[in-house]
């Protein structure tokens, strides 16, 4: 896709909306509150009618509301039983599938816990099944953006840098950045010059293309040693959000931001406008 600027949307269906289990309510609700995107949250399943989703699709192209995906949390690309592994494929497909038929052209996942494994391990392993995924898609005919997320806690793959390597070597592979996460993971993160930072990575390592098309996740959250512990509402963290959007604006950079506080559109609206009046 082709993007102006950044647009904002919500983690799911906003709180606000009339009939909270309808996602086309949700993109019309996202339309009344004057956002501009919508995620699906596939978290705790990929389950949605056919009819369903040709109706979205309608409504995010007629509505101007574009859509993204989060696959479910129970995927492991690096589990023990090779057949845990190989459900953890089919789910990525399946996203993919029911992705493609509402139209979202970006899907997001958790790839692969370590299990204490050697990291260069799991990012092998992680690799091949995104090459496989990749294929089948291919033969599928479905084109989608295969987005890892950048993960919030320490026994998760997904590390900034982990990401930047597996979108060199696979093709439809970049990163869904999760700056709360990155913060929450490091304890670092939370400046002005950290955000420019890595957005100079990302653009040295990737090109500018990858500023061009972003994939970011935003909410507020609470961590240990160990990574993040809850999404909070932005103004209860001590994430430092304006800096961030500050730095993306600065940068020009173009995608989608989704916001997954548990207030999800008031913190959504917040980025905006804040976003809107640099
Ligand atoms: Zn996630």
């Amino acid at each position: 896709m082709n993007f102006d600027r950044i647009l904002f949307g919500t983690a799911g269906v906003p709180n606000s909306t009339p009939r909270k289990n309808n996602p086309i309510e949700g993109v019309k609700q996202i339309r009344a509150l004057d956002l501009d995107c919508m995620q699906l949250e596939f978290a705790h399943g990929v389950r949605m009618k056919e009819e369903v989703s040709s109706s979205l699709r309608r409504a995010s192209f007629e509505l101007g509301v574009p859509l993204t995906s989060h696959g479910p949390y129970y995927i492991n690309l690096n589990a023990r039983e090779q057949d845990k592994i190989d459900s953890s494929v089919e789910r990525i497909i399946q996203t993919a599938k029911i992705s493609d038929l509402c139209g979202a052209e970006s899907m997001t996942f958790h790839a692969a816990f370590y299990m204490k494994d050697s990291p260069y391990d799991v990012f092998d392993l992680v690799e091949k099944s995104l090459n496989v995924i990749e294929e089948r898609l291919g033969r599928l005919d479905i084109e989608i953006e295969l987005r890892p997320e950048l993960t919030g806690k320490t026994s998760q793959f997904g590390s900034l840098q982990e990401l930047i390597s597996l979108t060199k070597s696979v093709n439809s592979c970049s990163p869904c950045m999760d700056f709360s996460h990155l913060y929450a993971r490091t304890g670092k993160y939370n400046s002005y010059e950290e955000f420019t930072g890595v957005l100079t990575d990302l653009k040295n390592e990737l090109g500018r293309i990858c500023l061009d098309n972003m994939h970011i996740h935003i909410s507020g959250i609470s961590s240990n040693s160990k990574g993040d512990l809850k999404h909070l509402n932005l103004e209860s963290s001590s994430f430092n959000w304006k800096e961030l959007i500050r730095a993306l604006k600065d940068f020009d950079c173009k995608g989608y931001i989704i916001c997954n506080s548990p207030n999800l559109e008031v913190d959504a609206k917040m980025l905006k406008d804040y976003y809107l009046s640099l």
